[in-house]
């Protein structure tokens, strides 16, 4: 760790997520308040290795707070992944005098910037961008709550075809390893049923479930799907399966997909943004290295990446039981 702080780098690498500008531009502002010059690393760790670097100012963040996306570019690299790539990052950074960096992304970024640190001992902070969830060291992550009220927005809008037709609808949703966007939005909405990784529902008490509900007087019914469910089958297997089953039922599906990913931030996340430059920026200052910036109720919080990469998220089951009374 040099003795003094003088530029740091930011980058935003793997997948996009709401709030990933609004957290860039805190880390550029936070470090013009405090005379840190801020580099911005263009398209992730690639940018890094071919030294396609910007220096950036306050300036250079005005009105992105509100933009999907990043206007840094995400990329993934394979060449980061080598350790001649590394090396090539290395050489760049030093090359333009980078003290530090802050990268904005999910696990696979944080163990990239983990492997790095360790190889040069060089500074790194993580902060925490991917619509999941699922990263261990903060209760939300950038992004989490976008997704969440686009996929609520997207459920009311397929709820009015669903009521007008007698039909039943199930909707994936993101979630391969973690359900937290389908409970979330799946009580949020209103759905009937939620199926997500965590727990196998089984298609039996599914199909119970589904009579359950026609027979206490619902002619339309939304079925809440994460993409990684444990139910054996896919969306759209799980269609053919109860129209095979329940003889009476038109099913439809829609899968929500990439649109999930986009849009405008929510005010949390942009809340959430701003506070994660600070925090991410200030504890580089004050000679941490090797964290990632999280929330833990409500107070910001430094978890070491190696933890925030290993540890999991757990689904809230005080959640899971409201969900079952609400479907009752
Ligand atoms: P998402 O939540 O969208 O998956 P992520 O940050 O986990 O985001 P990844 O594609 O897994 O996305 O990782 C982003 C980049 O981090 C990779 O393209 C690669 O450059 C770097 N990276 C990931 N794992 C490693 C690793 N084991 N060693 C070096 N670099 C890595």
């Amino acid at each position: 760790m040099p003795d003094r702080i003088k530029k740091i780098g930011v980058l935003t690498s793997g997948g996009d997520s709401p709030g990933m500008n609004a957290a860039l531009r805190s880390v550029v502002r936070t470090c013009a308040y405090h005379n840190i010059i801020c580099v911005g690393i263009y398209r992730g760790y690639q940018g890094m290795i071919e030294g396609d670097f910007k220096e950036m100012n306050a300036r250079s963040v005005n009105n992105i707070i509100n933009k999907g996306g990043t206007i840094l570019k995400s990329a993934r690299s394979t060449e980061f992944r080598t350790r001649e790539g590394r090396e090539k990052a290395y050489d760049n950074l030093k090359a333009e005098g980078i003290d530090a960096f802050v990268v904005i992304g999910g696990d696979g970024s944080f163990t990239g910037a983990m492997i790095f640190s360790e190889e040069y001992s060089f500074p790194v902070m993580g902060i925490p961008g991917t619509i999941d969830n699922d990263i261990f060291g903060t209760n939300f992550t950038l992004g989490f709550d976008t997704a969440l009220n686009t996929v609520v927005d997207a459920i009311d809008k397929i709820r009015d075809t669903a009521s007008s037709h007698n039909r039943l609808f199930f909707v994936e949703v993101m979630g391969r390893d973690v359900g937290h966007i389908a409970l979330n939005a799946g009580v949020g909405a209103g759905a009937e049923e939620i199926l997500i990784p965590e727990e196998d529902l089984g298609l039996e008490r599914l199909l119970d479930s589904l009579k359950r509900s026609k027979r206490s007087g619902k002619s339309s019914s939304i079925v809440v799907v994460a993409e990684g469910d444990k139910i054996g089958k896919n969306v759209f297997e799980l269609k053919e399966y109860v129209e095979e089953n329940l003889l009476d039922y038109d099913v439809r599906v829609s899968v929500l997909g990439h649109m999930q990913r986009g849009g405008t931030p929510s005010c949390f996340d942009r809340v959430l943004a701003s506070r994660m430059g600070v925090k991410a920026v200030e504890s580089i200052i004050e000679g941490s290295t090797n964290y990632m910036v999280g929330v833990i109720d409500d107070k910001m919080v430094l978890t070491p990446l190696e933890k925030a990469i290993k540890g999991h998220t757990k689904i809230d089951v005080e959640l899971l039981r409201v969900s079952d009374i609400m479907t009752t």
